[in-house]
């Protein structure tokens, strides 16, 4: 009896020491293995992460088509995986990529899906899941009771630590038939990739709809280049056609973990601190003083950020 994280794709996402501490207390607390499965290229960087997280196996697919992570690749190689090995919890790191495959997974094994969870822990009768429902403005708990389950962890509250106990997890290559799998979706146009990854960014700079106009939010990037950090934004301007998707930062855009996030013209709804909260520091700049961003932020400025931005520019710059 096993528990599984499963990962894919040509590197490992951040998020994925933290999904693996909490994968490895639910192995201490119910003393079954840990096992992460990678389907895919990022295997190197996988060895490392895996014994300093308690991992005791370490399952390889390797197949050129699982690299680039396309959903019915990956959901047919993670299928044949679990008829094979048979685990009774499959964990994955909620990215946006995660949000896509774990659900599709459940669907093909036939066996329950809980996303957004931030807590699992062993119940009498299964498992115990907490998880924000409702675009994240309520938490609930489940109890679940089914023999397998597929549960999709945010990773943002979670702090990685390593393992009291470090492994030497046994490597083990497990064979899969991806020859009759036909991608029935194709990406005619997808955002661009290339480039750093606001996911990895150590420093942020956001701006939302408090900004008044696409215009303005120039100062948002100008400010994240004077501070040398990538500038994301609230899904209220991705809507408003200001910036596109790729930069959306929240609960349905980029899950982020930088050392700074300033938060600019940002309410602070709860689907947007979904994808920042784990900042190490969040400085927010909104003219209303119990605007909820102020709730998460080190350092706020109540003012209007059309008068201030410009003179942190300045100073960043001196
Ligand atoms: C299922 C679901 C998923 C969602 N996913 C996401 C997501 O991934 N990411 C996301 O961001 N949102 C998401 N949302 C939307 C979210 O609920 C909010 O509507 C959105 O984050 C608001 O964006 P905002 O803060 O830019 O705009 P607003 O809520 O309009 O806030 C603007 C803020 O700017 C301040 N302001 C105004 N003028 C100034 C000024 N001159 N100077 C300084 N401050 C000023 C105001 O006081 C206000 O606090 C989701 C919603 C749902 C229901």
């Amino acid at each position: 009896m096993s528990i599984v994280l499963c990962s894919w794709g040509r590197s490992i996402e951040g998020g994925t020491a933290e999904a693996l501490t909490l994968a490895h207390r639910l192995s201490v607390e119910s003393g079954m293995a840990l096992r992460w499965v990678v389907a895919g290229a990022a295997v190197p960087e996988a060895d490392a992460l895996a014994g300093r997280h308690g991992v005791t196996g370490l399952d390889v697919i390797s197949d050129p088509r699982l690299d680039a992570g396309a959903p019915d690749t990956v959901v047919a190689a993670l299928a044949q995986y679990c008829q094979q090995v048979q685990p009774r919890t499959l964990l994955f790191n909620q990215t946006a990529g995660a949000r896509l495959i774990a659900p599709r997974l459940a669907g093909r094994l036939r066996v329950p899906v809980t996303m957004n969870a931030f807590a699992v822990t062993t119940a009498d009768q299964g498992l115990q899941v907490s998880a924000t429902a409702f675009g994240g403005d309520t938490n609930v708990v489940y109890a679940l009771s089914a023999p397998v389950n597929v549960i999709g962890i945010v990773t943002t509250g979670i702090t990685a630590q390593a393992a009291a106990v470090p492994t030497r997890p046994e490597r083990r290559a497990v064979a899969v038939d991806l020859t009759q799998v036909e991608e029935r979706f194709t990406v005619t146009s997808a955002p661009r990739t290339e480039g750093p990854r606001l996911e990895d960014a150590e420093v942020i700079v956001a701006g939302g709809r408090g900004l008044g106009s696409a215009q303005s939010f120039e100062l948002v990037k100008q400010l994240a280049d004077a501070l040398g950090g990538m500038w994301g934004g609230s899904r209220a301007i991705v809507d408003d056609g200001w910036i596109e998707s790729s930069r959306q930062v929240g609960l349905t855009g980029k899950i982020t973990r930088p050392a700074l996030y300033v938060a600019i013209g940002i309410s602070g709804a709860s689907q947007h601190m979904a994808g920042c909260s784990a900042a190490r520091v969040i400085v927010a700049i909104n003219k209303d003083r119990d605007a909820s961003i102020y709730r998460y932020a080190r350092y706020g400025i109540v003012a209007d950020a059309l008068e201030v931005v410009p003179e942190l520019i300045k100073a960043a710059k001196a």
